[in-house]
């Protein structure tokens, strides 16, 4: 903590002023002016209030917690450049970051939105969203001609991902961008870059208007802290996001603030390892007998190969395979896991390995998940940051358990 900028024994200072227990135990040594210290390390500053040295005059910039603190600012500085943006605001959720944009919004105004969208979005958007007169076309957004043709003259956002989850479809945020903003100049582009995180992808350079992250994820890295942010270059999208944020106050606590600035600062040697263990067991994978198909965007035999190389600066660390037998198969393969572990979420240090069809994606109509390719065999893998060599016997034994020589 910083150096007091006037050092009094508790006797001077209670003859100064603080006669009593009750207000010596409140005030002294608390004089808020002596915070000046030069940490290397950001401080979490947890106070909801700012001293005023006049009413209304905010010497040290803040007022209320709610509307603006210190260790948010610096996490959000950060998080801005970390994303080539002008702003960022960050919230409590993913979720809440997602409400935030929506609150700019007004009853009898239209979104189009990708149709396999994170679950948690879905859910969002049609049954809580429509309920305020706001209504979503849900379109397979990988390709932007159907953007284009679900625009309407009171569509005011477009949001997509890409890639998606689980199966790690391919948007051209370009061309979705450039279609949206040719039909009407002031639709919003939102770009969910969960998946990539700032070190990979860069959407506001694509022609995106606001990018939006699970901080939870790979952002933060260390599963444990639960965050959004909104990044953007736009002034007056800025000013207005910030009102939602101070008006709502879906904000992220300033201890949460502190941890996932920290998270930032590995981001880069995080998603370089991540990735390059991504490979390894996708081309494991892809190799193996036991296992039926791979998808993973870094690969040559992914669909949009070409437009991953051409639209990040990597394919990220998530990979999903098929594997051969049924139901019953994948649920020994997840339960013989050792190294993976058999969890929901993804973006951290650790491997986690899930089946969309009874996890994460459980809440889809068996008929929806059939019609995006989510069957009982297909297994999500966030791939962490462990050794290799660990990874790839892991899955063998796992893989050698769950499917007989009978299914080869
Ligand atoms: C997890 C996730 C979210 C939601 O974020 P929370 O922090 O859980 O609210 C949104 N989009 C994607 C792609 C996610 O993976």
């Amino acid at each position: 903590m910083a150096e007091p900028s006037a050092k009094r024994s508790p006797a001077e200072a209670s003859e100064e002023g603080f006669p009593h227990f009750a207000t010596q135990a409140i005030h002294s040594g608390q004089d808020p002016d002596q915070w000046r210290c030069q940490a290397m390390i950001p401080l979490i500053s947890l106070s909801t209030t700012f001293k005023q040295n006049s009413p209304a005059v905010l010497s040290g910039g803040y007022e209320y917690t709610r509307g603006g603190n210190p260790t948010r600012k610096v996490y959000e500085d950060c998080l801005a450049a970390c994303e080539n943006a002008k702003y960022a605001l960050s919230f409590s959720s993913g979720l809440a970051s997602c409400m935030s944009v929506i609150n700019t919004l007004s009853s009898g105004d239209h979104i189009v939105c990708c149709d396999d969208v994170y679950g948690g979005t879905n859910r969002y958007l049609n049954r809580v969203v429509a309920r305020m007169g706001i209504t979503t076309s849900m379109v397979d957004c990988s390709n932007a001609d159907n953007v284009a043709a679900a625009i309407k003259p009171n569509t005011k956002l477009v949001w997509i991902e890409s890639p998606t989850n689980p199966l790690l479809k391919l948007c051209d945020i370009k061309a979705v961008a450039d279609a949206a903003h040719s039909a009407n100049k002031d639709i919003i582009v939102v770009t969910d870059n969960t998946f990539m995180s700032s070190y990979f992808q860069h959407p506001l350079d694509l022609g995106a208007d606001i990018v939006m992250h699970s901080i939870t994820k790979y952002m933060n890295g260390h599963g444990d802290v639960l965050g959004g942010a909104l990044c953007m270059n736009s002034k007056d999208l800025y000013d207005k996001l910030y009102f939602v944020q101070y008006a709502v106050g879906a904000v992220q606590s300033p201890f949460d603030c502190y941890m996932a600035n920290r998270g930032l600062k590995t981001l880069a040697v995080r998603m370089k390892q991540h990735q390059k263990n991504a490979f390894a067991v996708a081309r494991f994978l892809e190799a193996h007998s036991r296992v039926e198909r791979v998808v993973y965007p870094g690969l040559p035999s992914h669909p949009q190969h070409e437009l991953a190389c051409r639209q990040g600066k990597g394919f990220g660390g998530m990979v999903v395979c098929f594997i051969k037998g049924g139901l019953e198969q994948s649920k020994t393969f997840l339960s013989s896991l050792k190294v993976f572990t058999l969890a929901e979420s993804l973006g951290g240090f650790e491997s986690l390995a899930e089946l969309p069809s009874r996890m994460t994606h459980a809440s889809i109509t068996q008929e929806e998940r059939t019609k995006l390719g989510i069957s009982d065999t297909l297994i999500r893998l966030s791939v962490g940051l462990e050794e290799e060599e660990d990874l790839l016997t892991d899955l063998e034994q796992a893989l050698k358990k769950a499917v007989p020589d009978s299914l080869l």
